[in-house]
């Protein structure tokens, strides 16, 4: 009857709608869980997922390293190529974190403008450092051109790692602010290097150069 006929149609529709609104649902989580440019996990998921490892860590008893990078001069390889292959860059450092954080726990987010982060539950600072030599020798081998860079020909990155303990630092907050440290320290002594801040529980704090392959 034409009652059927038209129940069907509605229910066609409905149907039609219904799809729609799942693949809108579907597309709006992904652009809020990820970064447009690089396709990693965003700020807010960063902070989110380290919160969450924070305390799983203290309940287990585990360790938890964090990794954080920062690309060198890149100011000047933006004013020297331009802000688009500076984009074309971060997407390249992007993967190329992908490419060496391969446990499905870790996390590479891109952590600012030309700074990311890896978040290893579980792993060791020897490890996490031993990682972030590999991603800064493995950018560094990417041999993007800059000219401009006083410290090598390509692109490099300056590398801190920090790791967290049930002695360690006491906030997630903590864990990022010494890792920070250990970059800039890794910054002042010339770029293209990985720096492990030691975890003290005194106040005192010291900050260790890894191994380090200068070009
Ligand atoms: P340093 O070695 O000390 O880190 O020097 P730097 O030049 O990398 O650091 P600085 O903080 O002076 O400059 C960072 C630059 O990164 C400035 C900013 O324009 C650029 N930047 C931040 N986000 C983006 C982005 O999404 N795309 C591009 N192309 N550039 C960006
Ligand atoms: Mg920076
Ligand atoms: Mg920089």
């Amino acid at each position: 009857s034409d009652l059927h006929a038209r129940e069907r149609e509605l229910v066609r529709m409905v149907e039609e709608k219904t799809a729609d609104l799942q693949r809108a649902n579907e597309e709006l989580s992904r652009l809020s869980f990820t970064d447009s440019l690089t396709g990693l996990a965003n700020r807010r998921v960063f902070d989110q997922t380290l919160d969450k490892e924070y305390s799983r860590m203290m309940r287990a008893g585990s360790e938890l390293s964090l990794v954080i990078l920062d690309v060198d001069h890149f100011k000047a390889l933006n004013d020297s190529e331009g802000h688009q292959r500076g984009d074309e860059y971060l997407t390249q450092v992007g993967a190329e974190l992908t490419r060496r954080a391969r446990r499905k726990i870790d996390v590479a987010a891109r952590f600012g403008g030309e700074e990311f982060a890896l978040i290893l539950p579980g792993v060791s600072t020897d490890d996490a450092a031993r990682l972030g030599e590999s991603v800064r020798e493995g950018i560094a081998s990417l041999e993007l051109p800059h000219a401009a860079s006083p410290v090598a020909p390509f692109l490099t990155v300056s590398v801190g790692v920090a790791t967290a303990t049930l002695d360690g630092w006491n906030t997630p907050d903590e864990l990022v602010a010494a890792a920070d440290r250990a970059l800039y320290a890794a910054k002042r002594s010339g770029r293209n290097r990985v720096i492990v801040a030691e975890g003290e529980t005194t106040a005192q704090e010291r900050a260790k150069s890894s191994t380090i392959n200068r070009s």
